[in-house]
């Protein structure tokens, strides 16, 4: 699964927002002032914004996100994440011999007051009468800091996670989700937090898949349930990541050897698609993962022993996708259509041609 940011949707309201404001003041120029408060955007000294990304001092070259665990290659001073230099003999950089790594935690802390620091200085509301105010926590306003934050985290977490380097994308998003909770606490369950929560809480299930600790991930997994299900599954963005969670908690169990438990979790999220197309039902790839779902019920349930159940469901499946119709535009949603039924077609056939037990 690609991943995808859980903050694309919010920095979008917000670039509007600027270029409203924009427009605005070539509309109102010379006329009554809009009683705006002041809102300060500066840009990151080291080019760390969230949507102009370069490389700066404080980064890693091979996984191109923030240093993680800084290590520095002996004899040659050049500092990489420890797991992304652990895979090398030679300097990437320079291509000396590494002789010695040893931690930099000098420079490890400035990344982490960094971090700590990032978009802190965005957003914060100024009393132009007063410069002190900026240095005063307690008159600044940090509205939405943690979004910005957040979308700044999610983008070296999703780095990380390229470049194989778990624990730091980990990191990244354990401080996201931690920002994020700050916030529900204090503006209550606000769908936006809750379903970015939700996201954020889903890649760290995936982190931990990824390293092979499935308690951790259908921990992470639940919780991103959790959240999502506070919401009305009307957003084809929220259905999607709820019953996705839902599947990889079911997937987990599945191969934990605990069968009961995945059919209860891929029958949920069965629901969730079926619900979903029932409220809007001319979305082609929600009836495509309605098919899915149904293959994945029919599968355990023909574990499980219950043939006449699983048979019924794969038919069921074969069914919709049969009479599933896509525009020429939809190629690629043509051919995992095509993909599916011939999977599914294979599970009735093959089992016919099985002898009786
Ligand atoms: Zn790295
Ligand atoms: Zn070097």
């Amino acid at each position: 699964m690609t991943p995808v940011c859980p903050f694309v949707k919010a920095a979008r309201p917000d670039d509007a927002q600027l270029a409203r404001k924009h427009g605005a003041e070539h509309e109102t120029q010379g006329g009554k002032d809009s009683g705006d408060t002041a809102t300060i955007s500066p840009k990151c000294p080291f080019g760390y914004d969230s949507q102009s990304f370069k490389l700066g001092p404080l980064s890693c070259m091979i996984c191109q996100a923030l240093l993680f665990e800084s290590s520095k290659c002996l004899p040659c001073s050049h500092v990489y994440c420890k797991a992304c230099i652990s895979r090398f003999k030679d300097c990437p950089l320079c291509g000396a011999d590494i002789e010695k790594i040893e931690a930099d935690t000098n420079l490890q802390s400035v990344v982490d007051r960094f971090i700590e620091g990032h978009a802190r200085i965005k957003r914060s509301h100024v009393d132009t009468n007063n410069e002190e105010v900026v240095s005063d926590n307690k008159k600044v306003i940090y509205e939405d800091v943690s979004m910005e934050r957040g979308a700044f985290l999610v983008q070296q977490a999703m780095r990380a996670l390229r470049a194989q380097n778990i624990e730091s994308a980990k990191s990244r998003l354990s401080i996201c989700a931690e920002d994020i909770r700050d916030q529900l606490e204090s503006k209550g369950n606000m769908p936006e937090l809750c379903s970015q929560l939700g996201a954020v809480l889903g890649m760290l299930g995936d982190c931990c898949r990824a390293v092979g600790d499935a308690a951790g991930a259908i921990k992470y997994f639940e919780e991103s349930v959790e959240f999502l299900t506070k919401l009305p599954t009307d957003g084809l963005e929220i259905t999607q990541t709820l019953s996705v969670s839902l599947n990889k908690i079911g997937d987990l169990k599945y191969y934990d050897g605990d069968l009961q438990a995945a059919r209860s979790y891929y029958f949920r999220s069965l629901g969730v698609r079926r619900d979903a197309v029932k409220s809007c039902s001319d979305v082609p790839s929600q009836i495509l993962d309605v098919a899915v779902s149904l293959a994945k019920v029919a599968d355990v349930d023909r574990s499980l022993g219950n043939e006449n159940v699983a048979v019924n469901g794969f038919q069921e499946a074969i069914n919709m996708l049969g009479s599933l119709t896509l525009k020429s535009e939809e190629a690629s949603l043509e051919q995992r259509r095509l993909s599916v039924l011939e999977f599914l077609k294979n599970q009735l056939t093959d089992k016919q041609s099985e002898p009786a037990p």
